[in-house]
């Protein structure tokens, strides 16, 4: 069966079991402080598991894109070593929110498995939890008694906490599991060693496929549990493990997801999958990197040096890595591979096939970069080999490596195994402990548990409408930072404050009780679908109504950037083409950043011409036209701009100024005039294919052009009040250049006839001709006579010295000749003057120079330079 069949069936199968189909969610995560990227199919929906928010439908089936590269599920160590884990993989799951529990969760998957996808129910085996006395639970003997229903009683083996009991974090919702198992070993081993002994035993052909996890309780901060009102089903199926099976081949990389992939390598490679471990380790490292990094950059994380963006860098770089030493490919290939990945995977997800040139883009300059690193690292490794006295490569050393430089310890490890050096490894290790270790203590963070004042389902927005409103508090926490210190959380029943989101700062402002009593809200975002309030206390009286009141000034200007924003994106893709899509903004009350794909600079016209089309638009007066809750088909079809990688609900909000309109939930300004004006500080690149525009408006615009005046009204002061101040400046620069170029000329005439003074004032002392003496020059003019007189005795040694701007400098010349045959060197001839007048210096054996801050002490150093001759 095709892989795009196995999909299919998945999903069609749910549907007739009355679920509704959701495309996979992105990624890349923007409003879980917990997460960085999905790491389970269940994540997107945690709102619903955590009751902040009612879903639409009560049954779900889809496919999520999950990467497991940090935090609690890490698998990219095992990655490439063993066939089945990936960094990046495909999770189908069906999902009940407090609709069907376990016995049809349990009785569909079977019947999927065994009828729709005829999978042997000889090569399978399932798990129940056996219970925990920790956490005072029984074994699920409700899930074993459902199995038994459908399986023999020796297929279903008990399972401990580690492997059956599933928990998303440390806090929140959690419950037993069942997994299922399939043995696909031949008969011959089947019959050496029983299946049952090898579950969860890391074996490649005895692996877990799928995990039914039976959501009903709640982890709180203290560790205990609690039950939770509503049960709910999350399953998780490995897409491409399943495959694995319906192909009848031993690895997930033998399927038609990854092999295309995989010869596309060996063509580029000139390498043979199949032969060697290490060349199978790299190419199947490669195969799979290659579709986590792609993913990402089609979900708008770039690789960067920090975050999400750092943790995708990584990846990339351990691609390189294991094609530059095993594959030997010294050059960027990995982004060659997006051509296939697209064709393969560009149906399902077509975000990879419309961005196929700027993954390129993007991937090819990685590797560039991390190429020239490699170089880099191993020129300071020589040099660390050739300084190493004893055997042995310090950790310290090889950490900085690390560290600084970015080169990978094995590589480093592998490279001296080569030289038959060794690495310690221990101190290296300590190294890294440390620095984790102080990064950890930077990021702690204690959250305790919510204290629920009133139980309030959903927390409405009302600030598109209002800045103030009297609310209540609904619920509260305290979390505890190294870096802020305590915080507490608010939560209210309504707000008009609006959380970060869509680039745009949270809003601040207080609450006011009715006695007066006033908190500051500090920050405010948005943390799965809860609005969350930061203040640096609680109130008083937390049970009473407050009257909440955002600031007015913070949130009107960022709302004047928010819109500028939309009319900038509106320019850009008028004036420099359709190609050109959002990639990431930020919106401050003083700036806007404006981040899109485009594959060259800006012109300086270009730019004059889209500030132009942006101004225009603010003359223009253009109201604010928005629709809160419209369909997302309809407000595609209205010509609406989605960005990719944001989560979109079944309904959406429209904004529109004029032709500009987005799908936005963000703050705007009512008419365009309210903007001001806009202006474009700078452009710049941010990677490969994507360039920045940072701009400002409003106040800061006024600010920005007074600032500007306040300088120009200085320099026309310094220029005499010139009627034309650039004509009077380009005057200045022209007067100044002729006389550089005089006074270079008097300076080479005083030089001459100093010569030809110090010729008369040379010494002969022992067959040399010899001469110190400090002249009025400076270090240029000292140069051209020393080589001068040079080229014209073959016996010469001179000590020239000058005090410029109250430093001491001194040029030895020596002949080539008397460096040959009296070992002289004029290097170590002004090392050793250089004393006199506090300074050091070098150069070659025939001329050097010292400079130093002691101008007294030069009398010293030309008095001395005559032991040199004795
Ligand atoms: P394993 O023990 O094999 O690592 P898991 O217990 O971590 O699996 P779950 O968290 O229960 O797996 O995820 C649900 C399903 O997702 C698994 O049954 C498996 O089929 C699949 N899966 C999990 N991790 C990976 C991975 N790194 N690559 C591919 N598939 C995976
Ligand atoms: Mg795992």
């Amino acid at each position: 069966m095709k892989s795009q069949d196995v999909r299919s069936k998945f999903l069609s199968f749910f549907e007739d079991k009355k679920h509704s189909i959701v495309p996979s969610a992105p990624m890349v995560l923007k409003d879980d402080p917990t997460l960085m990227f999905v790491n389970a199919g269940m994540v997107p929906f945690k709102e619903y598991f955590l009751g902040n928010s009612e879903p639409k439908h009560t049954r779900i089936t889809d496919t999520q894109k999950c990467l497991r590269v940090s935090g609690k599920h890490n698998d990219l160590e095992e990655v490439g070593y063993d066939t089945y884990h990936h960094t990046l993989f495909e999770m189908l799951g069906n999902w009940s929110f407090g609709d069907y529990f376990k016995k049809e969760a349990i009785a569909w998957a079977w019947e999927l498995l065994t009828e729709v996808y005829g999978i042997d129910k000889d090569v399978l085996y399932v798990t129940v939890f056996e219970g925990s006395e920790d956490d005072g639970l029984e074994m699920d003997t409700e899930a074993y008694d459902l199995w038994k229903q459908h399986i023999s009683e020796d297929r279903i083996l008990k399972g401990n906490k580690k492997d059956n009991f599933w928990e998303m974090g440390d806090q929140g919702p959690c419950g037993p599991c069942s997994e299922i198992h399939v043995d696909i070993r031949s008969a011959e081993e089947k019959a050496k060693i029983s299946g049952k002994d090898l579950v969860n035993k890391d074996h490649p052909q005895v692996v877990e496929i799928w995990n039914l996890v039976f959501i009903q309780y709640n982890r709180k901060a203290n560790g205990s549990l609690e039950t939770l009102p509503n049960k709910h089903i999350d399953t998780g199926m490995g897409f491409e493990r399943l495959c694995m099976v319906l192909q009848g081949v031993q690895s997930n990389y033998d399927t038609d997801v990854f092999t295309p992939i995989i010869r596309e390598i060996e063509t580029i490679s000139n390498k043979t999958y199949g032969n060697t471990n290490k060349v199978d380790v790299a190419i199947r490292v490669i195969a799979d990197h290659v579709r986590a990094v792609a993913f990402s950059i089609a979900d708008g994380q770039l690789p960067s040096n920090t975050g999400a963006g750092y943790v995708i860098r990584r990846i990339l770089r351990r691609a390189v890595r294991y094609g530059f030493t095993f594959l030997d490919k010294k050059e960027p290939f990995i982004y060659r591979l997006v051509d296939v990945l697209s064709k393969r995977m560009g149906d399902a997800f077509p975000e990879i096939k419309s961005q196929k040139q700027l993954i390129e883009n993007v991937i090819k300059e990685e590797e560039q970069s991390f190429l020239r690193t490699l170089d880099q690292g191993l020129i300071l490794l020589n040099r660390i080999v050739e300084e190493t006295k004893n055997s042995t490569v310090s950790g310290e050393k090889a950490f900085e490596l690390y560290d600084t430089y970015g080169f990978p310890i094995d590589l480093t490890a592998l490279i001296l195994s080569e030289r038959g050096l060794k690495l310690d490894e221990k101190g290296f290790e300590k190294e890294l402990q440390k620095q984790k270790d102080r990064s950890r203590a930077a990021s702690e963070m204690l959250t305790d548990d919510w204290t629920i004042l009133i139980d309030d389902a959903e927390e409405e927005f009302v600030g598109y409408d209002t800045l103030e409103a009297n609310v209540k508090l609904t619920r509260y926490r305290k979390v505890t930072s190294k870096k802020e210190g305590d915080m507490y959380q608010l939560v209210f029943n309504l707000t008009p404050f609006y959380p970060e989101g869509g680039g745009q700062v949270g809003d601040k402002g207080y609450l006011e009780d009715v006695r007066g009593d006033v908190v500051y809200i500090l920050d405010t975002k948005k943390e799965n679908n809860v609005i969350i309030h930061f203040a640096k206390n609680l109130p008083k009286h937390i049970n009473e109504p407050f009257k909440a009141v955002v600031s007015d000034e913070h949130r009107n200007l960022s709302a004047s950037n928010h819109t500028a924003t939309h009319l900038l994106h509106q320019a850009l893709r008028t004036i420099l083409g359709d190609h050109v899509e959002q990639k990431g903004s930020l919106v401050k009350p003083n700036a806007l950043r404006f981040d899109f794909s485009h594959f060259a600079k800006v012109s300086p016209e270009q730019l004059q011409e889209i500030e132009d089309f942006v101004n225009a638009r603010i003359e223009g007066k253009l109201p604010l036209q928005e629709n809160r809750n419209v369909p997302m088909e309809q407000a595609l079809e209205e010509g609406a701009m989605a960005l990719f990688g944001e989560k979109y609900g079944d309904t959406v909000r429209t904004v529109r100024f004029g032709k500009s309109i987005e799908l936005c939930g963000g703050i705007h300004v009512n008419n365009t005039s309210d903007i001001w004006y806009f202006k474009i500080i700078s452009e710049s690149a941010v990677a490969a294919g994507i360039r920045r525009i940072e701009a400002i408006t409003n106040k800061a615009v006024r600010d920005f052009y007074s600032e500007n005046n306040r300088v120009y009204s200085k320099m026309k002061a310094l220029l005499n009040n010139a009627k034309e101040p650039a004509k009077a400046l380009k005057n200045l620069q022209d007067e100044n250049a002729e006389l550089k170029k005089q006074i270079e000329g008097l300076l080479k005439d005083k030089a001459g006839t100093i010569k030809n003074e110090l010729k008369q004032e040379l010494n002969d002392i022992n067959g040399i001709k010899f001469l110190a003496k400090k002249l009025d020059l400076d270090a240029g003019g000292l140069k051209d006579v020393a080589f001068e007189l040079g080229s014209q005795f073959k016996n010469l040694f001179l000590l020239l010295a000058t005090e410029q701007n109250g430093k001491a400098l001194l040029s030895c010349y020596i002949s080539k000749e008397l460096v040959a045959s009296k070992d002289l060197n004029a290097g170590q001839v002004v090392r050793e003057l250089g004393k006199h007048i506090q300074g050091g210096g070098g150069g070659q054996p025939f001329f050097a120079t010292a400079g130093g801050k002691n101008p007294s002490g030069i009398s010293d150093a030309l008095e001395a330079a005559k032991e040199f001759v004795k």
